[in-house]
This record gives C-alpha cells, structure tokens and sequence, in this order.
C-alpha cells in the first residue's frame, strides 16, 4: 500500500556525502532549523521519535542516513538559518550540504521543507535557486498547515507559491500534528525513489 508508513531505520551519520553507504535511491530532507523536520520524518515513518537521532547533539550538523531494509534512503540534511549560529558556521557546514547534494550519484531530489505559517525566508529561497541553478531536483513541502487559519489559508497557499516562484499544485502543504498531508508526502517520497520503493 503507498500510504502505508515508509519502513525506514536509522543507519548512520556522516560528515561528507562520500562517506555514506551505497544506497540504490535516496531523497534528501532540507529546511531551516525549527521548520519541522524532525516532527515530519517521524510522522512519515509512523515513528514517534525516529528523528530524535538526527537531533542528537554532535549529530544536528551531520548527514543523518535512514533506509529502508532493501536500500531507500532518506537524507536528513543539517537544518539551515538557526538564529543562534554564526554566519561563520552556517558558511562552515554549507559547503558539506552543497557538495553531498551535487555529487551524489543516487540522489533523486531535495525535499525543501518550508515553514507554512511564515512563508518563505531568504535562505529558502537562496537554496531553490541553487538547486535551479544546477539542475536538481526538487519538491516544496509547506509545513505546519494546522497553525494557518483555515479562513487565511487559501491566500496563504498563493502566497508562498508565489515567494518560491512555483506553481500552488506543486507544493504540498503538510501538518505533522494533524496528518493532513502526510500520505500524499510518502506517495510522493516512494515516487521519488521509483517504483520498487
Ligand atoms: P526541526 O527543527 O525542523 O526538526 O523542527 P521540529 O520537528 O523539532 O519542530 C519545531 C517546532 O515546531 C516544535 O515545537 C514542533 O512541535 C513544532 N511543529 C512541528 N510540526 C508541526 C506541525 O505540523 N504543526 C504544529 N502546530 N507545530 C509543529
């Protein structure tokens, strides 16, 4: 069934993508910190505290790789943008983001979370032109539905379609407290690593 909750274990951290095992597809998860990743990837996965691994201190700025039993990863990417780290640091792990993104042969595509309640910001935008710009692929997931009025929601789906230049059909808007969303997010994570997924 291809809204089941995808069967998907913790394997490892890496500091590069080279260091990563060998995967037969992978999905990479990016967004800046507090955009809801972590809530996310345990709703997909139907785990109430599978991400907490990625969240383990020394892990939070490292490649954090969950697969499935026969070789579908997820990619939880360092979230992007926390206020309390320097400018210097952000500019320190980005290039480790950068060059796994780029240079993975098994990467299908980056799924860019961004914040449904607050739209946009500059770094989201920054890393959609980026992938752009050197042709990746890439899926919107607007997060945290549940905390957008529904009498404001129409407006705001145009809106942020519009701040990530984007077409509202392409975005998929998800709330990890209410479920909305959530089996349409592991269709699309299952298309992305093609069919055997
Ligand atoms: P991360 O830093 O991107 O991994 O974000 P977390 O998953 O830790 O979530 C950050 C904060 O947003 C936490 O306080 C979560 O409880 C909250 N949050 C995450 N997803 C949702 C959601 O769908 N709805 C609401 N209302 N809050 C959420």
């Amino acid at each position: 069934m291809s809204n089941q909750p995808l069967p998907l274990q913790f394997v490892m951290s890496a500091q590069r993508g080279d260091q990563l095992p060998e995967m037969k597809a992978e999905v990479a998860f990016i967004g800046r910190s507090n955009v809801g990743k972590s809530s996310l990837v345990n709703a997909i996965t139907g785990r109430k505290s599978l991400a907490k691994t990625s969240k383990t201190p020394g892990r939070t700025q490292l490649l954090n790789c969950f697969s499935t039993d026969n070789g579908f990863a997820l990619i939880d990417c360092p979230g992007y943008g926390y206020a309390k780290v320097s400018r210097t640091t952000r500019e320190a792990w980005s290039p480790m983001i950068r060059g796994y993104l780029r240079h993975s042969e098994t990467l299908q595509a980056t799924v860019v979370l961004v914040d449904g309640e607050i739209g946009p910001t500059k770094l989201d935008i920054e890393m959609l032109e980026w992938l752009s710009q050197h042709d990746l692929a890439f899926q919107v997931i607007a997060t945290k539905h549940d905390k957008v009025k529904s009498s404001k929601r129409e407006k705001r789906k145009k809106e942020l379609a519009a701040g990530c230049g984007l077409e509202q059909s392409a975005i998929i808007w998800v709330s990890a407290t209410t479920g909305v969303g959530i089996d349409r997010l592991r269709t699309r994570v299952r298309e992305l690593w093609g069919a055997a997924g």
